[in-house]
């Protein structure tokens, strides 16, 4: 089975069909025709998800999933959050959102934090929602140059190093997407879709 997948990030492109394997074959939206992002306007990340899976089965009326992930940061009531990809405002780079982060964070000592990614997957006409977390905490300072977005300051548990010092491989064995995407194959394997 085909499922389109609503992105045009490369990054998660290649970790989800990593991930997935060769049980099912996955478009990105380029694939599909589409270039631009589309707009997240939900105030959650479930609501996000379900906004981007519900563009695509519109418009592509295929088997498709949509992910929305935020770094959520215990000592700041939660955010990033939802906010992850524009916290330092809109037109701003990942940079720059870590940038603001350790700079919020600069006299906080309990530098708890998760990731959270939920996805919303249609499949003949119904919407199911998996739901993927990895705890960890903020590095005092950004470490490693692979991945992206907040991966540089992201330490997971158990590990000494950042999801940035890690490879794809070691990434996906633990993380947030990897995990709600273990869940969502697991339910098409079992449903036999
Ligand atoms: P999105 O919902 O997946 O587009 O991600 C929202 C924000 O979280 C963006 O700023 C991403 O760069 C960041 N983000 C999402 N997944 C990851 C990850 O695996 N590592 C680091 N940052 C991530």
């Amino acid at each position: 089975m085909n499922l389109v997948f609503a992105s045009n990030n490369p990054h998660k492109l290649k970790e989800v069909k990593s991930i997935v394997g060769d049980d099912y074959s996955i478009s990105g939206l380029q694939d599909v025709g589409f270039e631009e992002d589309i707009k997240e306007t939900a105030d959650s990340l479930e609501g996000n998800a379900q906004i981007k899976a519900d563009f695509v089965f519109q418009n592509v009326n295929q088997p498709c999933f949509a992910d929305d992930t935020g770094l959520e940061v215990f000592a700041l009531d939660m955010r990033p959050g939802v906010m992850s990809a524009r916290y330092a405002g809109d037109n701003k780079s990942s940079w720059d959102n870590v940038k603001k982060l350790l700079h919020e964070m600069q006299t906080i000592t309990n530098r708890k934090a998760r990731f959270r990614t939920v996805i919303c997957l249609i499949l003949q006409g119904k919407h199911y929602f998996f739901e993927g977390i990895v705890e960890g905490e903020i590095a005092t300072t950004p470490a490693g140059h692979k991945g992206f977005g907040y991966d540089p300051v992201f330490i997971p548990d158990g590990y000494q190093c950042t999801f940035a010092d890690m490879n794809d491989a070691e990434k996906n064995q633990i993380s947030h997407r990897a995990r709600a995407i273990n869940k969502m194959a697991g339910f098409l394997n079992k449903m036999k879709f």
